[in-house]
């Protein structure tokens, strides 16, 4: 069994146990899980000897690599905190947060080095940039930057499972990103890798091949690394999603499970390639992160031809909180609309406005507590006062659990929409609107208005080459919920605004409407 409470006790752990056994494969490189410790105290070594060590913040500013694992576990290693900055953010958003987050050293792809620069200048405590491929006039190359290093004695105050080890910033969908300070502790949840506790359909084992796709600046890329870490897996990373390198990659490597958003599952599906691709290896699909359309799902499932989980979770409880389990992913179950059950260590309570517990069936917040809870947003004392009380995480989204405890989500409390009195959650009117077959994708919000106060406005995108007209659809939508839910108007466009986790910005797409009113956005 695993004992380890540490990132670096899960290295050292496999490391004797399974030192040959390849740890991660990026592109023609593949590391061993002792190569992966010997890159770790090298790593943990020069960090030390630029003076990093416990509780500073070091950065990642990178497309995913085995180098990335490498840095995090020497950053880790010497009890420092890695922040991983997400790559698609403006200079301007990235400069927010290498000051909010106070980092001393910075590691990036030298395609970045620009906003590096630009980082330097603006962030007082940012001295130390090294360039993880090629170099740079100002600044070295990590493998030259290691090499300097004379060979020390690295983790002198080893990190404990209560140690600060990651900072990850929330997707901003609602917002500014908060900084998550998440502890080893949260990704050693005994349910996720006790044997006994470890239901048996997500079982993996070392032989498994685990293709990571997902960006690692966002909890759900990264858990799934430490996942295939804790299992001693092999994992195969692409520095970032594309259809063409997914199509590609699952047969040549044999991958046996994955983890992809709706948003990337979506781009599979319309890729030309995908019906004719070898998908036989594939044993476990997971996905979440956003809500998943029941049409889509139908579709993957179809394609894929196997196990399906679906994950509901956020940063601020170190990711995936509830699953649903592939007995449920039976088409024609009304199961395929929940996210599923709560794993034995998370207590999931619905309340009302009050704070007080809602009747089975009833929709209201979804609060939770787990041993994966974060520690604290960084450095913002009021915000995590308003998220995290008694332990509970308040997770801002709605929902309800039915008779047999499944969860199934509704909205973001914030993107409900009022209309003519009545509490309408988006997701449904989705659901109805995204299964019509001239629909490729679809939000619903709600916008001004005299008469109802919000009118429920579908944004739909339409397939290449269909056609359906907005009179079409509302009534298509008439058919399948009530009609006070559905759309009173659709806006055709043709793509939707999405952030880098491919959750659709709803404030984005309901500021032109809002703009001088009162809904706060
Ligand atoms: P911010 O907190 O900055 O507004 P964010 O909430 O999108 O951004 P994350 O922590 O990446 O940041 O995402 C967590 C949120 O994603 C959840 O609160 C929930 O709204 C949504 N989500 C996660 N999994 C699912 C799922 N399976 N189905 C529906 N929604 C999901
Ligand atoms: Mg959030």
């Amino acid at each position: 069994p695993l004992t380890a409470r540490t990132f670096s006790e899960l290295i050292d752990h496999h490391a004797t146990r399974r030192p040959d056994h390849i740890a991660t494969h990026f592109n023609e490189r593949q590391l061993s899980y002792s190569g992966l410790q010997q890159q770790r105290d090298s790593v943990a070594t020069a960090l030390q000897g630029t003076g990093i060590g416990p509780g500073d913040r070091v950065g990642i500013l990178a497309k995913n690599s085995d180098r990335y694992i490498e840095l995090l576990l020497g950053v880790t290693h010497v009890g420092a905190v890695v922040v991983g900055l997400n790559w698609r953010l403006s200079a301007k958003e990235l400069s927010y947060i290498s000051n909010d987050s106070d980092m001393r050293c910075l590691f990036i792809d030298s395609g970045f080095a620009d906003v590096a620069e630009q980082l330097i200048d603006s962030s007082p405590s940012l001295t130390q940039v090294v360039v993880i491929d090629g170099s740079t006039p100002n600044w070295p190359n990590l493998d030259g930057w290691l090499g300097d290093t004379p060979p020390g004695n690295s983790a002198t105050t080893p990190a404990t499972a209560d140690s600060p080890a990651l900072q990850l910033y929330t997707s901003g969908t609602t917002g500014n990103p908060k900084g998550v300070v998440l502890p080893h502790r949260a990704f050693f949840d005994p349910w996720v890798y006790d044997e006994v506790a470890n239901m048996a359909w997500n079982r993996i084992a070392p032989e498994d091949k685990v293709l990571l796709a997902m960006p690692f600046f966002h909890v759900g890329g990264i858990g799934l690394a430490f996942m295939a870490l804790r299992a001693g897996a092999c994992s195969v990373i692409v520095p970032e999603f594309s259809p063409a390198a997914f199509i590609d990659l699952v047969p040549a490597h044999k991958i046996t499970r994955t983890f992809l958003v709706p948003a990337a599952l979506r781009a599979v599906l319309l890729d030309s390639r995908a019906a004719n691709a070898d998908w036989s290896s594939l044993s476990h699909v997971i996905y979440g992160a956003a809500p998943m359309p029941e049409a889509l799902l139908l579709e993957a499932l179809t394609l894929l031809k196997c196990k399906f989980v679906q994950n509901y979770g956020m940063t601020e409880l170190c990711g995936t909180v509830v699953h649903l389990p592939p007995e449920d992913h039976q088409p024609g179950s009304p199961r395929l609309r929940a996210a599923g059950l709560p794993t034995p260590t998370t207590e999931l309570r619905i309340i009302d406005q009050t704070g007080n517990d809602v009747a089975t069936g009833e929709v209201g917040e979804i609060i939770i507590r787990s041993p994966a809870t974060m520690l604290e947003y960084w450095r913002n004392p009021a915000a995590t006062a308003e998220t995290l009380i008694d332990g509970f995480i308040h997770t801002g989204d709605a929902g309800y659990l039915d008779e047999d405890g499944y969860l199934y989500i509704f909205d973001r409390m914030k993107d409900m929409i009022i209309s003519g009195g009545e509490n309408i959650y988006p997701i449904e009117v989705e659901n109805a609107v995204f299964n019509h077959p001239a629909v490729s994708d679809a939000a619903v919000i709600g916008i001004p208005d005299d008469h109802w106060g919000e009118l429920v406005t579908a944004v739909v995108v339409l397939k290449e080459g269909s056609a359906v007209t907005e009179a079409e659809l509302i009534s298509h939508t008439k058919d399948q919920i009530a009609s006070y839910k559905c759309p009173k108007r659709v806006i055709f466009t043709d793509e939707l605004p999405r952030n880098a986790s491919g959750k659709i910005l709803k404030r984005e797409l309901r500021q032109p409407f809002w703009a001088g009113r009162e809904r706060s956005i």
